[in-house]
């Protein structure tokens, strides 16, 4: 049987026409690539705007009862300028008057932040000469709006299948009532994992912008060293803290049919990039720490009641609180009297006032500390549970720097070590850490 390889293109692997034809030539160069997941052009220079992003301000500016006319001009450009350098015939017109009739007439914004994906494929299929599968008709939510999971992998699966190849829109697919439903942003590395798992791919490819994933965000550390090796687990971990070269909820379809992702680099098609499995290659050597993330945003609710250790269900009904009020927590640090609840800012703030209404009420409480402007940042790596000192050397790193460490959380798996931080020292933290922890 031959293989199936799965490749998901970025938005700025698919910014412009000479972006596409680089596409083109990698998805040519290999006849294991049937299957292709395209997002919206994105950016072509630092202060470009994305397709995806004008498309939802063309659906924002209509609900401000505003003229959405010179956006929609400006997307339909940017398309008609790819179409011509690429050489093909393709109706533009028609597709952008109907992104603007069905604004018009009320659509959710998940429909125009999805036509960025579906036409931006529309066009490379007509390249390649390879038929366009819209991802409406094989990636299904249910009436929830999550996965149906079952329905999509049998669906997708009979339908590609059947095809030698398909280029398919990335980041949506369909509600039961047939109208469009996007991911979350980013969400194009989940149709590429969906996929592959739909087909069964050998291997799922995820091209992008940078070499692999990085052992800390590029933007923050100069030149960080590529993974080359990495788990599902610690990419799990790394993307969920923040690393946002892929979807943290990428990981899922694939990971439970062992499907490897290797994450590669558009602009530089001959480096191996990262590869992600269950399991790292044997007799690989590794370092205790895999890769440093993290993110801005977090608040830490710090309750304190003497005895509460004596108090049965106290840590359950507090955080019982925080999802009453739809507030999910990120970490939750304990001491003998004190719990504190770290979440996203602002989803606390949208519901403050009830939450703490709420803990004072039912728990009566010694004290409530809310400290806000928190940024979380992980150490990651599955060698740190074999490798004493792992933790001293973090303090110490951040000590030297002289940081203030607000928080600290390890899981007990010791795959990571969480500190949270004064989001003023968020970057000068990760480079210390990136100093003292990778080599
Ligand atoms: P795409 O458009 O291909 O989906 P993204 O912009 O979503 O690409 O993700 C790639 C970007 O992720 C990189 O250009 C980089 O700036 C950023 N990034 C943040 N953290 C990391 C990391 N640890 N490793 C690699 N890239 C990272
Ligand atoms: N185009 C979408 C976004 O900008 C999805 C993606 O690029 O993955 O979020
Ligand atoms: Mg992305």
């Amino acid at each position: 049987m031959n293989r199936i390889i799965t490749a998901k293109f970025g938005g700025t692997s698919l910014a412009d026409a000479s972006q596409i034809k680089k596409v083109a030539a990698i998805i040519k160069s290999n006849p294991e690539r049937r299957y292709v997941i395209a997002s919206a052009p994105g950016k072509r220079f630092s202060d470009d705007i994305k397709i995806t992003d004008m498309l939802y301000t063309c659906h924002k500016q209509n609900e401000d009862g505003k003229d959405f006319s010179v956006t929609l001009k400006r997307i339909s450009e940017r398309y008609a300028d790819i179409i011509h350098e690429l050489g093909i015939e393709f109706d533009i017109d028609s597709e952008i008057k109907a992104i603007e009739k069905n604004i018009i007439a009320g659509v959710s914004s998940d429909y125009p932040a999805s036509r960025g994906e579906y036409i931006n494929s529309k066009i490379i299929a007509k390249f390649l000469g390879w038929p366009f599968v819209d991802a409406s008709e094989i990636i299904f939510f249910t009436d929830k709006g999550v996965l149906d999971e079952s329905k999509t992998f049998t669906k997708a699966g009979e339908r590609l299948l059947a095809l030698e190849h398909a280029v398919i829109p990335g980041f949506y697919g369909s509600l039961p009532d047939g109208s469009i439903k996007t991911f979350s942003r980013g969400g194009s590395d989940v149709t590429g994992s969906i996929i592959a798992r739909s087909v069964n791919a050998d291997l799922y490819e995820n091209w992008t912008d940078v070499s692999g994933m990085l052992s800390a965000d590029p933007r923050i550390v100069k030149s960080p060293k590529v993974i080359e090796n990495i788990t599902y687990t610690e990419l799990r971990e790394l993307s969920y803290m923040g690393a946002s070269v892929l979807h943290e909820d990428a990981v899922f379809p694939v990971r439970k049919a062992g499907i490897p992702i290797n994450i590669r680099n558009t602009n530089s098609p001959d480096d191996n990039g990262t590869m992600i499995a269950a399991s790292l290659p044997k007799d690989i050597k590794r370092s205790a720490v895999t890769g440093i993330a993290g993110r801005k945003g977090f608040t830490s609710i710090r309750v304190e009641k003497s005895m509460m250790n004596g108090e049965s269900g106290f840590g359950a009904r507090l955080l019982y609180i925080f999802s009453d009020n739809g507030v999910p927590f990120e970490h939750c640090p304990t001491g003998i009297d004190t719990i504190s609840v770290v979440v996203n800012s602002a989803m606390f703030e949208s519901k403050r006032e009830d939450i703490l209404r709420s803990i004072k009420n039912e728990l009566n409480p010694d004290y409530i500390t809310i400290e806000k402007n928190l940024a979380a940042i992980a150490v990651v790596g599955e060698g740190m549970i074999s490798t004493k000192g792992t933790a001293a050397k973090l303090f110490k790193a951040l000590a030297d720097a002289g940081i203030n460490i607000r928080m600290i959380d390890q899981g007990s798996d010791e795959l990571n070590i969480i500190v949270g931080v004064d989001e003023g020292d968020y970057e000068k933290a990760i480079r210390a850490l990136y100093d003292a922890m990778t080599d």
